[in-house]
């Protein structure tokens, strides 16, 4: 009972009374309401607006392409559609529903404060192809948020446009081809190290090149000797990422930088984990020749299902000349646009990634978020995010194996090697933690380790909410060590679905609906 005398506890609490085990006729559960697939609520005839029936016969205008026969859509009102995704959104994970180990990689917390700026009128309106005059703000926004990249990164120019992650790679390698067409070379291999995200190998072949793996040293590093070996002329670049995605600092790369620069080859970051770094240290100074900056992970910018994301890409002196079109230039008269290769200056930009300018709203978000937080602010980030991750790892090494000796950057990396012989695997365990009511961590990944389990918590957990966590974990590495599988073997039990075959929906997607014979 709380101080208001009502009941505070969950039902099961001693002298409650527990509920017995019963079928609704609902199918709801409580609040967790069942719900059917559109095709089988909607119907024929049902809509969902009203929209004026045409005055004139619009299919002659179809070119004989009209269609023939009804598609077959649902019609569903509109509190139907509503009530459909909310009841979906209700059985998904979220971080704003709780701790979320894939932290700032996946999303991180996005402050309300970015949304009610991205919303406001003249952010969230404008067309691309508005006059510039009409747009200035816009541009001084696009202007500002280079500025804080230019000086965040120690690099004296970025481009904006790119869209993610993976199409700044992509941005980067065409920067360091045409670099390297300028000099008249024609280079073959990237050096990729083998802990290395999927996306960097294949951008490099994307591009052309053929990709050449870096093996890593026991303590989960660049082994710097192994690279210096497959170091020649025909080397275009390296591509690595620091913290490595194993959570390590990368040591070594200042001389790894060194090393690539010295045969005339270039030096991609992949800045997917700046959020361990910002304020820190900057990637210019290390040597760094093009860097692409997950706004929608570092900056926090929300993306759900795969967009918007937003990756701009930091260059070096060396490739700067060739960064894509479009940039923001400032004169006398105000902001500008340089969209045109005839109109940059001294610059010989390889082209340009996307048709318009990239994503204002993402941009909006992101220097709000900088600016709220000031170059201190930002700083202080990258640092709790760091003692999160330890405090992580500390907490959790004696019960889990953690796959490398020392303190972590803002990741903590273990392996199965405490599962060993109980017969529970990562994913077994990592199932687990659905029914305590946490997304799993990243799973199986690094390559590097076994049955890797990679967690990241961010800066933003309180130490409350990491210690929820690592008591949920502890639990359930002892429960596995005491032998008590049945808390493994075919969990999630508490989850809407329960074990689903991943693999078979993978290799045999189900992607047409078929009535199901009566
Ligand atoms: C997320 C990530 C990427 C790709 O970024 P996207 O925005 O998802 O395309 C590349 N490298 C690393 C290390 C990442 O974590």
């Amino acid at each position: 009972m709380n101080r208001q005398g009502r009941p505070s506890k969950p039902q099961g609490a001693p002298g409650q009374i527990v509920a017995p085990e019963f079928e609704t006729f609902s199918g709801n559960r409580g609040l967790e309401q069942n719900e059917a697939l559109l095709f089988e609520i909607g119907r024929e005839g049902q809509c969902g607006v009203d929209l004026p029936v045409p005055e004139e016969d619009l299919t002659s205008r179809m070119g004989g392409l009209e269609r023939g026969g009804e598609i077959g859509l649902p019609g569903v009102s509109e509190p139907e559609v509503v009530r459909h995704f909310v009841r979906l959104s209700q059985k998904n994970y979220s971080i704003d529903a709780g701790l979320y180990p894939l932290g700032s990689c996946t999303m991180k917390h996005n402050p309300r404060l970015n949304e009610k700026m991205a919303r406001l009128p003249g952010f969230a309106d404008l067309h691309p192809l508005q006059p510039i005059s009409t747009v200035q703000g816009a541009l001084e926004v696009m202007d500002r948020l280079s500025h804080w990249l230019i000086t965040l990164t120690g690099m004296p120019a970025v481009a904006l446009s790119p869209k993610a992650g993976a199409h700044g790679e992509l941005c980067g390698l065409m920067a360091v081809r045409a670099a390297l067409e300028a000099r008249g070379e024609k280079r073959a291999r990237v050096l990729v190290p083998e802990s290395a995200h999927g996306t960097n190998p294949a951008t490099a072949a994307a591009c052309g090149y053929t990709v050449d793996e870096i093996p890593a040293g026991p303590d989960g590093r660049v082994d710097v000797e192994a690279y210096k070996a497959k170091l020649g002329p025909d080397v275009a670049a390296i591509m690595l990422t620091n913290p490595n995605t194993c959570g390590l600092f990368e040591r070594d790369i200042i001389e790894i930088a060194d090393a690539v620069h010295a045969v005339g080859g270039f030096f991609y970051c992949d800045g997917a984990n700046f959020n361990a770094i910002m304020g820190r240290v900057r990637p210019g100074d290390l040597g760094v020749d093009a860097m692409h900056i997950n706004l929608h992970k570092t900056f926090s910018t929300p993306h759900g299902g795969g967009g918007p994301g937003a990756g701009p890409v930091t260059f070096s002196e060396a490739l700067a000349p060739y960064a894509p079109l479009p940039y923001v230039v400032q004169d006398g008269e105000g902001y500008d646009l340089v969209e045109n290769e005839k109109d940059a200056a001294d610059a010989d930009p390889f082209g340009r990634m996307v048709a318009f300018h990239g994503q204002m709203g993402m941009f909006v978000r992101a220097l709000a978020y900088m600016k709220s937080h000031g170059g201190d602010g930002l700083k202080q980030a990258a640092e709790d995010a760091v003692l999160s991750a330890n405090y992580i790892l500390a907490s959790l090494k004696d019960v889990m194996s953690a796959s490398f000796e020392g303190p972590c950057m803002h990741e903590a990396l273990f392996d199965d090697g405490f599962l060993e012989g109980t017969g529970v695997t990562t994913l077994d365990f990592a199932k687990a933690m659905i029914d305590e009511g946490y997304h799993p961590m990243t799973m199986y990944f690094p390559l590097v380790v076994h049955g890797a389990l990679l967690i990241e918590p961010t800066e933003s957990e309180s130490k409350i909410s990491l210690d929820q966590f690592i008591g949920s974990l502890r639990g359930l590495a002892g429960l596995a060590k005491e032998g008590k599988t049945e808390r493994f073997e075919g969990a999630p039990f508490l989850a809407p679905m329960a074990r689903l075959d991943e693999t078979a929906a993978a290799r045999k997607p189900v992607l047409k609906y078929t009535e199901a014979a009566e």
